[in-house]
């Protein structure tokens, strides 16, 4: 089967996929959480725009959730691709504990804050 028909049916299963799963991060949260990690979670980046990055991928059944999503710079978001967030940052080399302690503080302290301020 030519690859190209391939692609297309993934293009829409996942896009099925995507109607299915639940999106309950509101641009207020997805700002909070800009402001809180300060820069792309993973490497720190301040000087690019940060994208909308599913710690666990969709998918994996991961959803835009304020527990699953941080920002990422697009070329920690490009590297990550579909892999396990924790089989990427030990490939990269990043702090595994220390980013998963901050992710978990970062969640809890958006949750808390009122939104419409
Ligand atoms: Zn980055």
């Amino acid at each position: 089967m030519p690859s190209r028909t391939r692609s297309a049916r993934y293009a829409r299963r996942r896009q099925r996929r995507m109607a299915r799963v639940e999106h309950d991060l509101t641009d207020a949260q997805w700002a909070a959480l800009t402001t809180a990690w300060g820069g792309c979670a993973y490497c720190g980046a301040t000087d690019r725009a940060l994208q909308k990055d599913t710690m666990l991928p969709i998918s994996r059944g991961g959803r835009y959730t304020l527990d699953n999503v941080v920002p990422a710079c697009g070329s920690c978001n490009a590297s990550k691709c579909n892999l396990e967030i924790t089989v990427w940052l030990r490939r990269k080399k990043y702090d595994e504990r220390a980013f998963l302690v901050r992710q978990v503080e970062v969640a809890r302290q958006v949750a808390a804050a009122p939104l419409d301020a």
